[in-house]
């Protein structure tokens, strides 16, 4: 059998202090029901024991809000960070991150970036489905949805890496993926020197509804033949989610028939769907100020109504 390598730094991946490492991280990692899944997680990773051991995971004091690491924060309110405590109208029920973005993180995204690396993209969905399994509870949410690109950038680069990201952690978690969004417009890079009010400014109106995002009831992606518990664990919450998302799809559109001047009032929603129906898992690379994510998750509210709730999951913050 060939012999793995670490994606950090290109040793050998299986060292006998690797299985060691893989424990101890896992029971840091999770709660006693997410321990198996996170340690199977853990040791799919194609990273060696000590870049395993120097990932700079992000700890236990976190913003309950956006997920930032709050140990250097110097502004802390009912538990929020001073970003999250200006935002007026916060779309977002919430956003986590798994590891704080670092010299050797830029360097590893940007390879993945723009190059479309397949071992990054399995080793970054890997690190999605851990954060999933360490901060969420999985059953509760009806589908995920990548952020997309531009449909220029898109051509330019050949691949979202949302999607890619998106389509690994739907495999791990067994919850169905959907293309929800189009991006509209075309923003510029976002770059660190952009005031936060720009990048709000910039990210308005961005997105919209895509209209290919419309569910057979049942359907999912992420099961596949190796049959063991996990997986038909996660191929029986993917079909409970699925038959919950069709059937509230088959509703919303039963509402815009019926009214479709509905369509545009939150309040017909709220009346009508199940309480507690539907949350969306949002997925991209990185959290900067979240006006990416902020800007999805209000159009997705302002297509499905606030009965929505959308959580998002980024690997940095
Ligand atoms: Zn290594
Ligand atoms: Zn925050």
């Amino acid at each position: 059998m060939k012999q793995r390598t670490c994606v950090t730094c290109g040793g050998r991946v299986h060292t006998p202090k690797r299985e060691g490492a893989v424990r101890e991280l896992a029971v840091r990692l999770s709660r006693p029901a997410t321990y198996p899944a996170i340690y199977r997680l853990l040791h799919s990773l194609s990273v060696c024991a000590s870049c395993l051991e120097s990932l700079p995971f992000i700890g236990e004091e976190i913003c309950r809000q956006c997920g930032r690491d709050m140990r250097a924060e110097r502004y802390i309110s009912e538990g929020r960070c001073r970003d999250c405590v200006r935002e007026a109208d916060e779309p977002l029920q919430g956003n986590r991150s798994l590891l704080r973005y670092d010299q050797d993180g830029k360097s590893m995204l940007s390879l993945f970036k723009y190059r479309g690396d397949e071992r990054l993209a399995d080793y970054y969905g890997t690190l999605l489905a851990i954060a999933a399994f360490r901060f969420y509870t999985l059953s509760g949410f009806a589908c995920i949805a990548a952020v997309p690109l531009h449909a220029r950038r898109l051509q330019e680069r050949g691949f979202n890496q949302a999607d890619l990201l998106a389509a690994r952690l739907g495999r791990a978690t067994g919850i169905p993926v959907q293309p929800l969004l189009r991006r509209t417009k075309e923003t510029e890079k976002l770059s660190k020197q952009w005031g936060r009010a720009s990048r709000q400014e910039s990210m308005r109106e961005a997105f919209s509804w895509d209209e290919r995002a419309v569910l057979p009831g049942g359907a999912c992606v992420g099961s596949d033949s190796r049959g063991d518990d996990h997986q038909n664990l996660t191929k029986q919450i993917a079909a409970e989610i699925g038959f919950l998302l069709g059937s509230w799809f088959s509703l919303r559109s039963a509402i815009s028939h019926d009214s479709p001047a509905n369509t545009a009032s939150p309040s017909n929603h709220r009346k009508t769907l199940p309480a507690g129906l539907p949350k969306i898992l949002l997925v991209d690379d990185i959290y900067t100020t979240g006006s990416t994510l902020r800007s999805c998750a209000r159009t997705l509210r302002a297509h499905l109504g606030p009965v929505c709730k959308i959580y998002s999951l980024t690997m940095y913050e």
